[in-house]
C-alpha cells in the first residue's frame, strides 16, 4: 500500500491555512486535475487525493480530528482513529463488498430478453385447443449488421482505455488507505467496444423493433391464468448468445351458460312444477352436443345431476371431467284462472304427504315453530 500524503502537503499549504486558503488550493487544484479536463493516466488519482484532503481540511471537526491523530493506520481497521462520523463509510463499504465482485466479461454472449403476452381466449378455444396466430412487437439483431451495430464491411473496435474488459479501476485514497474501484469504462460505457462507423439501419446499438407473427397452439383444456411458454421466441440475444423467451398468459372469457371449476362443467336447467313432480326426459346442451337427462318424479329443486366424462379434457393426462347439471324449479307467476283452479283443487287434496322426505321436512319445520 502507498505511503499516504499529508493532507497540507497534497493541498500545498501550512498547517495554519485559513479556511479561505484551503478552498482557493482545492479550487485550484481541483481544476488541474479533473478527469475531464487532465488526461494524464494518474489524473483522476490526484483528483481524488486532493478531494479527500479537502474535505477533511474544510470540516473543523475533521480538521481537529486529523491534526491530532493524523491519517489512520489502515492495519488498524475500523476501529482506529477516525469515528464513524466520517461520512465516507457508505462508500467504502461499497467499494469492498460491491463493484469489483460483479466483473462480467462485456463481450460474452448474452441471452435476450422474456416477453410476456396476454391472451384472451373464448370459452370453448380454452375447452377445445385452438391454433392462431398472433403479432407481437420484439427487439431482433439487426440482419443489416448480425447485431454488430458496426457498417457493413467495418468491425466494432476494442476500447483502448479498458482494452476490451469495459471496465475502468479507480484508484481512492481513503483514511483506510487505498482503495480500487471498479466501474464501467467512461470511454466505451462498459461495452469494450467502440464503433467508428454505426450501422445505418440499427444506429449502431444491432438491435431493430420488429412486429413478428406468432403461430401459437393452444393445448386443450387449458385453464384461465395458464402459461404458455414459446422457447426462444423472446428478445434476440447480445453477442451470438440465445434469444430469451416468450410467456403467454391465458385468459378465458366466461361463458353465458356454463361455468367451469377444473375438468368440470357446471350449468343449471329450470324445471316446471310439473316436470319435476311427475318426473320427465329433458335435452341438455354439453359442450359437444345434446344429451338426454332423466328427470326422475319428485325431484327437489336444487338437485345435481352428473353427466360423467362430458367435462374438459385433462391438461395433462388423459380422459374428461364431468358435467354437473343444477335443476331449479321455476314457480309459475303468470296463471290463467283455468290453471288457478286446478292448483286449488290440488291444493286441497294435499292435506296428506305420502312422501317421507317431505313427511320429515314438515315434521322439521313444525318443531321449529314450537321451539324446539
Ligand atoms: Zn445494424
Ligand atoms: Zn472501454
Amino acid at each position: 500500500m502507498a505511503e499516504k500524503r499529508d493532507y497540507y502537503e497534497v493541498l500545498g499549504l501550512g498547517k495554519s491555512a485559513s479556511e479561505e486558503e484551503i478552498k482557493k488550493a482545492y479550487r485550484k487544484l481541483a481544476r488541474q486535475y479533473h478527469p475531464d479536463v487532465n488526461k494524464a493516466d494518474d489524473a483522476e488519482a490526484k483528483f481524488k487525493e486532493v478531494k479527500e484532503a479537502y474535505d477533511v481540511l474544510s470540516d473543523s471537526g475533521k480538521r481537529a480530528q486529523y491534526d491530532q491523530y493524523g491519517h489512520v493506520d489502515p492495519n488498524q481497521g475500523m476501529g482506529g482513529g477516525f469515528s464513524g462520523d466520517f461520512g465516507g463509510f457508505g462508500d467504502i463499504f461499497d467499494m469492498f463488498f460491491g463493484g469489483g465482485g460483479n466483473r462480467r466479461d462485456p463481450n460474452a454472449p448474452q441471452r435476450g430478453n422474456d416477453l410476456q403476452y396476454t391472451m384472451t381466449i373464448e370459452f370453448k378455444d380454452a375447452v377445445f385447443g385452438k391454433e392462431t396466430d398472433i403479432t407481437i412487437p420484439r427487439t431482433e439483431n439487426c440482419d443489416t449488421c448480425n447485431g454488430s451495430g458496426a457498417k457493413p464491411g467495418t468491425k466494432p473496435e476494442t476500447c483502448s482505455v479498458c482494452h476490451g474488459s469495459g471496465q475502468q479501476e479507480v484508484v481512492q485514497n481513503t483514511p483506510f488507505g487505498r482503495m480500487v474501484n471498479r466501474r464501467a469504462c467512461s470511454n466505451c460505457g462498459g461495452r469494450g467496444q467502440i464503433i467508428r462507423e454505426k450501422c445505418t439501419t440499427c444506429g449502431g446499438n444491432g438491435k431493430v423493433k420488429k412486429q413478428r407473427k406468432i403461430h401459437v397452439r393452444i393445448p386443450a383444456g387449458v385453464d384461465d391464468g395458464a402459461q404458455l411458454r414459446m422457447a426462444g421466441e423472446g428478445e434476440g440475444g447480445l453477442r451470438g448468445g440465445p434469444a430469451g423467451d416468450l410467456y403467454i398468459i391465458i385468459r378465458v372469457k366466461s361463458h353465458d351458460f356454463f361455468d367451469r371449476e377444473g375438468d368440470d362443467i357446471y350449468c343449471e336447467i329450470p324445471l316446471t312444477f310439473a316436470q319435476a313432480a311427475l318426473g320427465d326426459e329433458i335435452e341438455i346442451p354439453t359442450l359437444t352436443e345434446k344429451v338426454k337427462l332423466k328427470i326422475p318424479a319428485g325431484t327437489q329443486t336444487g338437485t345435481y345431476f352428473r353427466l360423467k366424462g362430458k367435462g374438459v379434457p385433462k391438461l395433462r393426462g388423459i380422459g374428461q371431467g364431468d358435467q354437473h347439471v343444477k335443476v331449479v324449479v321455476v314457480t309459475p307467476s303468470k296463471l290463467n284462472e283455468e290453471q288457478k283452479e286446478l292448483l286449488r283443487q290440488f291444493a286441497s287434496l294435499d292435506g296428506e304427504f305420502t312422501h317421507e322426505h317431505e313427511q320429515s321436512f314438515f315434521d322439521r319445520m313444525k318443531r321449529a315453530f314450537r321451539g324446539d
